[in-house]
C-alpha cells in the first residue's frame, strides 16, 4: 500500500502542500476544521488577495522580517512566478499594482481559492472539511495517529502541519499547530502579534483619532539605540497609531517587547531643521499679528495644531511677533521629533501575522521536514517566519507548502 499523507489545515500552505504531494501520486488527505477552505485567505488584501509580489527573489527575501535565510531554498524552489503560473493554469489571471503587489485581475480572493480547489481536485487530493484535529501521536518512524475532536482516530505515514498562526482566530487559525509541535518535542519561540497597530501612552494621541499623516518619517528607539525607521503614512486611532509604517514597525520592534520603546515622528522629513525654521519664519511674518494658536494653519493639519501648540510650551495666546528665537527653535525641534511612548501592541487577534512559531532550527529548510520527528513536516505561518505586507506572507505559505508536499 502507498504511503498515506495527512495535511492539517486548509489555508494556502496546506492547499499547496496537499496538491503538490498529490501531483506526485501520493495518497493525500487534507483536513480542515472549517466548513470551507481558505477562510483567512478570503479576507486577505481587503478581500482582493495580494497573492504575492513581483519583485526579484532577493527583494522578496529582504522583506522577510524573521529568519530570512531559512526561506532561500523554499523561495527558489517555488517562486512568485511559479504561483502566478499555477493560478493562470487554473483560471486566474493576475495584475501587478503599486509596490509590485500582485492581485487577481478580478480583484476577488475567492477566485484564488477556487483555483486552488481545482488544483486539489485535479491532483486527486481528498479534502475533508469540518475535521478538527485534536492531537497527533508518533507511533514510530513514518507512523502517526491523528485524533480528531470527536475522538475518532486515523493513521498516516506522513504528516504536514499547516495550521497557520494565531491571529484572526475566527478564520480558524487558533494556533493548534504550536501545541502539536510542542507535544512532538519541538520548541516554539515566543508568539507575538506582528503587522499590528500599536497603543500609545500619551493621552493627546486620542484627540488625533482619525487623522492620517502622509509622507512622514517614523523612528523607534530603545534607549539611544534606533531599532526602526520608515517613511510613509500613519493613522491616529482611539488607542494609538496604525497605518502602513506602524504595521511594519510592529514587526521589527516586537523582539524588543518588554523594553521601554520610544516612537518619534518627523512631521516634516523633506525639510532640514534650518529649512523648516526659514519656513516657520515666513509663516510667522505672514501671521505676525495673529496669536500663536492661529499661526500654524499653512504648516500643519488643523487637528494637529492644538496638540503641537500645547506640547510646544509656547503660550497659545502669545502674538506671533513676540515668539523668541529660542521658542522658534524648540518648535522646529518638536515638529522634527514628536515623541510618543509605545505602551503595547493591539491584541494578537488583530494582527495580520504571528511572529514566532516552530523553531526554524528544528526544521530542515530544504524539505520542511522536522529534524526531530521523521515523517513530520511544517508549512506556512506555523513556522517561526513572517514578513512585511506586500504579498510576502502568502508567498511563504506557498513556498514552504510546496517543499513539504514535494518531500513528504
Ligand atoms: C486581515 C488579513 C489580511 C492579510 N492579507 C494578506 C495579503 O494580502 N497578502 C499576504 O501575503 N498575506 C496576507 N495576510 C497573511 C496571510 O493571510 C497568512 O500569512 C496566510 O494565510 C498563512 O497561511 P497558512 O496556510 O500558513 O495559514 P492559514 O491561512 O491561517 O490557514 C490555516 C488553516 O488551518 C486550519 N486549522 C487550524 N487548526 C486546525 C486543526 N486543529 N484541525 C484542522 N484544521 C485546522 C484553519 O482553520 C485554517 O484554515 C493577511 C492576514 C490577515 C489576517
Amino acid at each position: 500500500m502507498g504511503k498515506r499523507v495527512a495535511v492539517i489545515g486548509g489555508g494556502p500552505a496546506g492547499m499547496i502542500a496537499a496538491a503538490t504531494a498529490g501531483s506526485l501520486g501520493k495518497d493525500v488527505v487534507l483536513f480542515e476544521k472549517n466548513n470551507k477552505l481558505g477562510k483567512k485567505m478570503f479576507i486577505t488584501g481587503k478581500g482582493r488577495c495580494n497573492i504575492t509580489n513581483a519583485g526579484e527573489i532577493e527583494e522578496l527575501i529582504e522583506n522577510i522580517v524573521a529568519n530570512k535565510s531559512f526561506l532561500y531554498s523554499a523561495f527558489y524552489s517555488f517562486s512568485n512566478t511559479d504561483i502566478v503560473e499555477l493560478l493562470r493554469q487554473y483560471g486566474v489571471e493576475t495584475k501587478i499594482e503599486r509596490g509590485n503587489r500582485i492581485f487577481p485581475a478580478s480583484d476577488k480572493s475567492s477566485d484564488v481559492i477556487k483555483a486552488l480547489e481545482r488544483y486539489l481536485s485535479h491532483e486527486k487530493v481528498k479534502v475533508e472539511l469540518n475535521k478538527e484535529i485534536k492531537s497527533i501521536e508518533k507511533l514510530n518512524d513514518d507512523n502517526f495517529k491523528i485524533i480528531f475532536s470527536n475522538s475518532s482516530e486515523q493513521y498516516f505515514n506522513k504528516i504536514i502541519i499547516a495550521t497557520g498562526g494565531k491571529s484572526y482566530q475566527q478564520t480558524g487559525s487558533t494556533g493548534d499547530g504550536y501545541m502539536f509541535a510542542k507535544s512532538l518535542g519541538h520548541s516554539v519561540t515566543d508568539l507575538r502579534p506582528a503587522l499590528v497597530p500599536c497603543e500609545i501612552k500619551e493621552e493627546w494621541v486620542k484627540e488625533l483619532q482619525g487623522l492620517s499623516l502622509k509622507n512622514i518619517k517614523i523612528y523607534a528607539y530603545v534607549g539611544s539605540k534606533k531599532i526602526f525607521e520608515d517613511f510613509g503614512e500613519l493613522l491616529f486611532t482611539h488607542y494609538g497609531i496604525s497605518g502602513p509604517i506602524v504595521l511594519s514597525m510592529s514587526s521589527y520592534i516586537n523582539k524588543y517587547y518588554g523594553s521601554k520603546i520610544k516612537v518619534v515622528i518627523d512631521l516634516k522629513p523633506a525639510l532640514t531643521n534650518e529649512k523648516l525654521e526659514t519656513r516657520l519664519l515666513k509663516d510667522f511674518e505672514k501671521y505676525s499679528k495673529k496669536q500663536f494658536k492661529n499661526s500654524l494653519e499653512d504648516l500643519l493639519p488643523r487637528k494637529l495644531i492644538p496638540i503641537i501648540v500645547r506640547l510646544s510650551n509656547i503660550d497659545e495666546d502669545k502674538f506671533v511677533n513676540q515668539i523668541t528665537r529660542e521658542e522658534r527653535k524648540e518648535l522646529v525641534n518638536l515638529l522634527k521629533n514628536l515623541e510618543m511612548s509605545f505602551s503595547d501592541f493591539r491584541p494578537i487577534n488583530e494582527a495580520i501575522v504571528t511572529s514566532g512559531g516552530v523553531s526554524t532550527l528544528q526544521i530542515d529548510s530544504s524539505s520542511m521536514e522536522s529534524k526531530i520527528v521523521k515523517g513530520l513536516f511544517f508549512a506556512g505561518e506555523v513556522i517561526d517566519v513572517h514578513a512585511l505586507t506586500g504579498g510576502y506572507n502568502l508567498q511563504i505559505a506557498y513556498s514552504t507548502g510546496y517543499l513539504a508536499g514535494l518531500n513528504c
